[in-house]
């Protein structure tokens, strides 16, 4: 008898045929971003940068504009930011209503410096500067979104956010790191039982649950809350849990990892903007969303910054995800006698 078996019986590519590339926008569903947009000076194996654009929120906006959404971004820069970069983000259709510019202050700014073995960083520098005081004002034209997305800030900010919006989104995202947990674990504990679907890695999770194994992590972290959760684990993939349901995707074997800054932070970007453009939330279209942010992640980390993601094509993306869907996918045959 001869059984055939698939690892990926889903399409990621016929559906963002259909969002995207067949240039018929069938959804418009409108994405909010919150999360910082900052100066970063990153070092490497493979070399330094000076000040250079990054943040949690423009990698995340950057991510999501390959998808039919209308977007929005909270966030908050001085008045030493770029416009140039500020044009580029509006020129992909990034509604900059509120993002407020603080005049005679100064970006925050981060800096990190990556091991050898690319995985692991120590944060050299880090310059609150107007994020010290950052409060999330949500434009009237903001309100009714259907999508949320609670980019690595504050608990405090990101809570405020949620209790700002007149009505609930469909899905709340929120991504967070060690440093609040370390701080401020009991605001963090009460903004993660306020959302939906909290996207953390692998020793976030094991920190904020107490348990070393991801599935028992997973089922504490769930009941903290979140219906779903997302456990990424860099260069391992990530996993996705709901109810008594785990899907694993793979990161994409690649060659060279040149600067990983920010691959959380476009992974949440690409599966928020695929959620929002497909306008549904159901485990099925998440394990598709989970591609998409993957594919996105394996672009970002190829350059420094956001370099490589503002250079890449629609095209460039669907081929990628055509990687991931033949690095997955297998036939098997199996006799049962
Ligand atoms: P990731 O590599 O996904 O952890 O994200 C890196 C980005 O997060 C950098 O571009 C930083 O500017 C930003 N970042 C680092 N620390 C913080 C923080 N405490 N609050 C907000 N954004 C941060």
């Amino acid at each position: 008898m001869k059984l055939s078996l698939k690892a990926l019986h889903y399409n990621p590519v016929r559906n963002i045929e259909c969002t995207i590339f067949a240039g018929v926008k069938i959804l418009d569903m409108a994405l909010l971003t919150v999360g910082s947009v900052a100066f970063d000076a990153i070092e490497t194996p493979f070399g330094k940068t000076d000040k250079i654009i990054g943040g949690a929120g423009t990698y995340i906006a950057i991510a999501a504009s390959f998808y039919n959404n209308e977007q929005n971004i909270v966030s908050v820069v001085g008045e030493d930011f770029p416009q140039e970069m500020l044009d580029q983000l509006s020129a992909r259709k990034v509604n900059l209503q509120g993002l407020q510019i603080k005049a005679g202050e100064k970006t925050f700014f981060w800096s990190g410096r990556y091991h050898n073995d690319m995985n692991s960083r120590d944060t050299l520098v880090t310059e609150l500067n107007v994020l010290e005081h950052f409060d999330p004002i949500i434009p009237t034209g903001y309100q009714g979104v259907d999508y949320l997305m609670l980019g690595n800030l504050s608990p405090q900010v990101q809570k405020s956010v949620i209790e700002r919006l007149e009505t609930r989104p469909k899905l709340i995202a929120m991504d967070t790191m060690n440093f609040w947990m370390d701080i401020a674990m009991e605001p963090l504990k009460e903004t993660i039982s306020m959302v939906d679907l909290l996207i953390i890695n692998d020793e976030e999770a094991r920190q904020l649950s107490g348990e070393y194994s991801l599935v028992k992590a997973s089922k504490i972290i769930r009941e903290m809350g979140p219906k779903y959760l997302i456990i990424k684990k860099g260069e391992h993939g990530a996993l996705l849990f709901h109810n008594n349901k785990m899907f694993y995707a793979p990161a994409l074997p690649l060659e060279e990892v040149f600067d990983p800054t920010g691959a959380g932070d476009t992974f949440a970007g690409g599966f928020m903007g695929y959620i929002a453009s497909t306008d549904d939330t159901s485990f099925e279209n998440m394990k598709r969303a989970i591609i998409n942010g993957s594919a996105l992640a394996s672009f970002c980390v190829e350059e420094f910054g956001t370099t490589r993601l503002m250079n890449i094509t629609k095209k460039d993306l669907q081929e990628r995800i055509e990687e991931f869907v033949a690095l997955t996918n297998f036939e098997m045959e199996q006799v049962i006698g």
